[in-house]
């Protein structure tokens, strides 16, 4: 059978390009490429960003209804059609049917939000600045913006920049994961069933020559990117270098701090929940359970006990847990394993060759848990983004915090306890953007913004909520004076008030 190729989508239509590189796409719990997708060149991606800006004038001048009226249609779409959209996540990312659902949710509240934006994006009016002189200011859309998203969530992150981004009034060039990209086209299809003129969002598939072309380009105004720490950085600096503002969320290696006093069933449930879920490949996920006191030797059984019952396989036969993205993230992930027993950690359940509920050459890896994980091993010091949780154990809440604010990353961390003041005093003086207080994996509801400090986030924008309409607009300050019976006369001095 043939190998269907992924086009791209420019101007609301299927884009071949010129370029004739493809990668393939893989179903994860079969272990087999299902189609390939085209890699552009950065002709093809010039293509797709002159198509924005072509669409640029007649939507940045669309009435605020006409383009809100689009993202409601796109959400009622959504909402009808969910289990599609699903259904692809599942196929192309491997996340079961539960989670697929989960994450299109979560996208879902960001275009509730973007739904509202005319609101937020109201601007500010003082009358009498000066006597007779109004003072007031206006955003206004930025052009040609790119977005650049990772694999693992093809649906939500992608809704965390291009609905904000459009309802705005900019035009969208993006460009998802090669490894899952067709989410990204069936969003673009649902957005010109929503009424989405053509142009004003554009998909284009590619790798490093996609995205170095999107960074360099004089017509693209922001990057919205996504993805691992070392690619943020150099997204940044490229992308800064040229002119353009960056917003680059990178990787992430999350702790959940664990004091005596904690409920440890709650602490298991939610460690389980949150190291294994999306098989561990969430930017968000905990991958290390600190443990204060010497409460490890109680919480150890008990998520082992959770961990036993966890089905993993096919994510659309009612599993737990799905497969790994590819095979070589797969093997580098239990890699770690071996590195763990070889620096002296004790792996407590082991993931490998786990028995699945799928076929037998997908990229399986069972949940596992390794403790007594020493802090200079690559097992801790690493983002794995796999199905791994460590357990290190402190000795103090000080000494547990001090390991979380040395961490280069600073995404999301989370603090078990039933002590108010201990919490309250975690939330001040964690040097990490998105904290949980008994919630695992704090991602902020959409009227808030998202992203982490330190290297989990390069510029000073964090995703959707109030940061997204900062970045998507060009702030103005008008001084306005309409001529009255006291105006005129000349005066050189610096004008005050
Ligand atoms: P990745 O960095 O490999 O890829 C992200 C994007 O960059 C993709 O579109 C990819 O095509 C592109 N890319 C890859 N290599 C590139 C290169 N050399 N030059 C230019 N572009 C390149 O990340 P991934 O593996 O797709 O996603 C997993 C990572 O994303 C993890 O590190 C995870 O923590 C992170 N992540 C972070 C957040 C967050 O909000 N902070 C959210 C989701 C995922």
């Amino acid at each position: 059978m043939a190998t269907t190729v992924l086009d791209h989508w420019v101007s609301g239509a299927a884009f071949a390009g010129a370029s004739t590189r493809t990668a393939p796409v893989y179903d994860p719990a079969r272990g087999v490429v299902q189609r390939e997708v085209r890699l552009a060149s950065t002709a093809d991606v010039d293509h797709a960003v002159k198509a924005a800006a072509a669409a640029f004038p007649a939507w940045s001048e669309a009435s605020w209804n006409k383009r809100q009226a689009v993202l409601f249609s796109f959400r009622e779409i959504l909402n009808a059609r969910k289990e599609e959209l699903a259904a692809i996540l599942t196929s192309e990312h491997g996340k079961v049917t539960p989670d697929a659902l989960g994450e299109i949710a979560r996208g879902i509240e960001v275009v509730e939000f973007a739904c509202g934006i005319p609101h937020l994006a109201k601007g500010e009016y003082t009358e009498n600045a000066s006597t007779g002189v109004d003072v007031y200011s206006v955003r206004q859309a930025l052009g040609v913006v790119g977005i650049i998203s990772p694999f693992n969530f093809p649906a939500m992150v992608p809704m965390w920049f291009f609905p904000i981004a459009i309802a705005l009034g900019n035009t969208v060039v993006l460009k998802p994961s090669e490894k899952d990209p067709s989410a990204s086209i069936w969003m673009a299809e649902a957005m010109k069933e929503a009424g989405l003129p053509d142009g004003v969002l554009n998909v284009v598939h590619g790798d490093k020559e996609a995205v170095d072309a999107l960074l360099t380009h004089p017509e693209v105004a922001s990057i919205s990117f996504v993805g691992s720490t070392p690619i943020a950085k150099y997204v940044y600096e490229t992308g800064t270098a040229s002119g353009k503002r960056v917003q680059a969320l990178g990787g992430a290696k999350n702790h959940m701090l664990v004091l005596p006093d904690a409920d440890l069933d709650l602490v298991a449930d939610s460690a389980v929940n949150a190291g294994f879920g999306s098989a561990g490949e969430r930017c968000m996920a905990i991958s290390v359970v600190v443990a204060v006191g010497d409460i490890a030797d109680d919480l150890i059984p008990k998520i082992v006990e959770r961990m036993a019952t966890l089905k993993v396989g096919d994510g659309t036969r009612g599993c737990d847990m799905g497969p790994l993205i590819t095979k070589e993230h797969r093997d580098k992930v239990a890699g770690y394993l071996d590195v763990a027993a070889t620096d002296g950690a004790e792996i407590v359940v082991d993931g490998r060759g786990i028995a699945v509920d799928g076929e037998a050459d997908g990229f399986w890896l069972g949940p596992t848990l390794i403790d007594k994980v020493p802090t200079t091993s690559d097992v801790y010091t690493h983002e794995i983004f796999g199905p791994v949780l460590s357990v290190v154990r402190v000795a103090t809440y000080e000494e547990g915090l001090a390991l979380i604010n040395g961490s280069p990353y600073g995404n999301g961390t989370a603090i078990f306890t039933n002590d108010g003041g201990a919490a309250r005093r975690f939330q001040r003086e964690a040097t990490v953007g998105m904290i949980g207080i008994n919630v695992p994996i704090p991602v902020p509801v959409g009227y808030y913004s998202f992203g982490g400090w330190k290297d989990s986030l390069f510029g000073d924008t964090k995703a959707y909520g109030p940061d997204a309409i900062h970045f998507f607009t060009r702030q103005k300050a008008i001084t306005s004076r309409w001529l009255d019976p006291s105006h005129g006369g000349i005066n050189l001095g610096f004008p005050t008030n």
